[in-house]
């Protein structure tokens, strides 16, 4: 991590909640990763994966980890995404302006528990 950027965005909502400054429902918490169910569920189950420490969007979060640590966040996305989706799930980063990114720290929606239709809006 660039030694000028700092773990936690004063302003970000998901910093504040992995802070416990607002309440979200916690389905995993390590060191590295959170997992909450979204207040705004898009489906049966509707969970996102993000790192602890802040950044913004997958391009920063890959250029500043390690192998090791993006192999950990892939994983949590796939091993989630087994334990929510019994018959299939899907797993989405929506990036930037254009990809519909309305909170500016990483995250991974995983979404399952209903049969999901292609292509999203
Ligand atoms: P994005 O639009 O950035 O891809 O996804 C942001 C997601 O965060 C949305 O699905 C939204 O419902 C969720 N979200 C926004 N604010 C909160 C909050 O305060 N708590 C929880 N649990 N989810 C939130
Ligand atoms: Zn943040």
């Amino acid at each position: 991590m660039n030694r000028k950027e700092s773990a936690v965005d004063p302003g970000c909502i998901f910093c504040k909640i992995i802070a416990g400054e607002i309440p979200a429902q916690f389905v995993h918490r390590d060191d590295d990763i959170a997992v909450i169910v979204d207040v705004n569920a898009q489906a049966p189950k509707h969970v996102l994966i993000m790192p602890i420490k802040h950044v913004a969007n997958l391009p920063a979060f890959v250029q500043r980890e390690s192998p090791e640590a993006l192999a950990k966040f892939l994983s949590a996305c796939g091993n989630v995404g087994a334990e929510q989706g019994h018959n299939g799930f899907r797993v989405v980063f929506n990036t930037g302006i254009d990809g519909g990114q309305t909170v500016d720290h990483l995250h991974a929606h995983v979404l399952a528990g209903r049969h999901l239709t292609w292509p999203p809006g």
